[in-house]
């Protein structure tokens, strides 16, 4: 089977997706070429990537770090830096693809410069698509950029409706089941909770994954942001979509029709499946995923979310139903709160606590463009930041 090459743009290189994305583009060297790699602080893992897959262009947070990468690689490899230097490698014209793997609101600014810019982005930075929700679409639809998800369960989704699907009843689509694992916390008795630590919720079961997006599936934040992610990328309301938990994250996500027919997707919990078919799709490449072996995991199970231990689902689907500006304040008061807790700031429970915290007093709004977006954002942080500091 022949490809057209790609040249792929990988914002958040150094990341557990941006890793991740080499390994598969390391397979098949003829078939994707790596334009652009992009790193934040992690100087030398950026130059260990630039030595391995002669990219165009590296961007790194700031010009000191850019300073000290231009020591380390060859002068073919252009560093920039900032803003600027990743939106000129997400809307290069010689880059036809781009991974937004860049974690958190950071992704937003390059993850659109992307869409606008007409690519194949491979979505995997989440947080873009909750904060800035109908407008991101909108610069979709204007720029017939193809968004591809990378989340497992979005991919899933996404392999198991129709090839032409244009929205849930054209396709006799009745609800969007998104599967769980219920992270490292499912069983642990609540009384305990409080007293969790950063390494025991970044311990997840089934996932090797940074530790934003880890901790967020301990409090299962993530599984409610996947909601807002899904509503947005499928044209599906909140209501018509039900979260199972799903302990061996073997069935990565589930699409009911009207007639009673429920498609899944499954296979070992590797981020290269997802990021594999993203890269080649429509068409299929190997991944180096081993085959599933069914024999040897036996059992399949599943529960219903326990609303009380992940106070943080109820959370989202409020802000997934209420729309407007509460997914963009919703998301920056649990970066601000995840963060605070890695650092040792506050427990566990809190980062649920001070996200309700915000969303009760916050001024709903209707962002009309992304500077309001950015606005909530700030103001989000700012409150958190506040009910943070009086918690401790
Ligand atoms: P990570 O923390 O491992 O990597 C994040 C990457 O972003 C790094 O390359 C880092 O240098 C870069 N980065 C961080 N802050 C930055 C900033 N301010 N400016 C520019 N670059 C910055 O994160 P990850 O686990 O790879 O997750 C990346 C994204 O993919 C997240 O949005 C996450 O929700 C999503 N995702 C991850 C997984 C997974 O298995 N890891 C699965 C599904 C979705
Ligand atoms: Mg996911």
């Amino acid at each position: 089977m022949t490809f057209p090459q790609q040249n792929l743009t990988i914002l958040g290189s150094t990341g557990s997706i941006g890793v991740s994305t080499l390994n598969v583009v390391a397979r098949h060297p003829q078939q994707y070429q790596v334009f652009a790699l992009t790193a934040n602080q992690r100087v030398a893992e950026l130059a260990q990537q630039c030595q391995q897959f002669r990219p165009r262009y590296a961007v790194l947070g700031t010009e000191s770090a850019a300073q000290q990468l231009r020591s380390l690689v060859s002068s073919d490899v252009e560093v920039l830096w900032g803003e600027e230097g990743l939106a000129l490698v997400a809307a290069h014209k010689m880059a036809n693809t781009v991974m937004a793997a860049i974690v958190g609101a950071a992704g937003l600014i390059p993850t659109l410069a992307a869409v606008k810019a007409g690519k194949k982005v491979l979505l995997a930075n989440k947080e873009s698509l909750v904060m800035a929700g109908q407008l991101f679409m909108d610069v979709v639809h204007e720029s017939k950029a193809i968004l591809l998800p990378i989340d497992s369960e979005h991919n899933a989704i996404f392999q198991c409706l129709p090839v032409d699907y244009s929205g849930r009843e054209q396709a006799g689509v009745r609800r969007l089941l998104l599967s769980a694992s219920g992270g490292p916390f499912r069983t642990t008795p609540l009384s305990d909770l409080t007293a969790m630590t950063p390494n025991q919720a970044c311990a997840h079961p089934n996932w090797s994954m940074g530790r934003k997006i880890s901790v967020d599936s301990a409090t299962m934040m993530n599984k409610g942001l996947e909601l807002i992610e899904a509503s947005w990328l499928f044209t599906v309301d909140a209501k018509d979509i039900d979260i199972v938990i799903h302990p061996q994250s073997i069935i990565h996500s589930l699409v009911e029709y009207i007639d009673g027919s429920v498609l899944a997707q499954l296979g070992n919990p590797d981020m290269r499946t997802p990021i594999a078919h993203a890269l080649a799709w429509p068409q299929r490449i190997d991944s180096g995923v081993s085959s599933l072996d069914l024999i040897a995991i036996a059992n399949l199970n599943f529960e219903a979310p326990d609303e009380q231990r992940f106070p943080a689902l109820s959370l989202a689907r409020t802000a997934a139903v209420t729309r407007g500006d509460a997914p963009a304040a919703l998301n920056a008061a649990n970066e601000v709160a995840v963060e605070a807790f890695l650092n040792g700031a506050i427990g566990f429970t809190h980062i649920a606590d001070i996200v309700d915290r915000v969303m009760q007093s916050w001024p709903l709004g209707e962002p009309r463009e992304l500077g309001a977006v950015q606005e909530a954002d700030r103001r989000a942080r700012a409150m958190a930041t506040q009910a943070i500091s009086q918690q401790a």
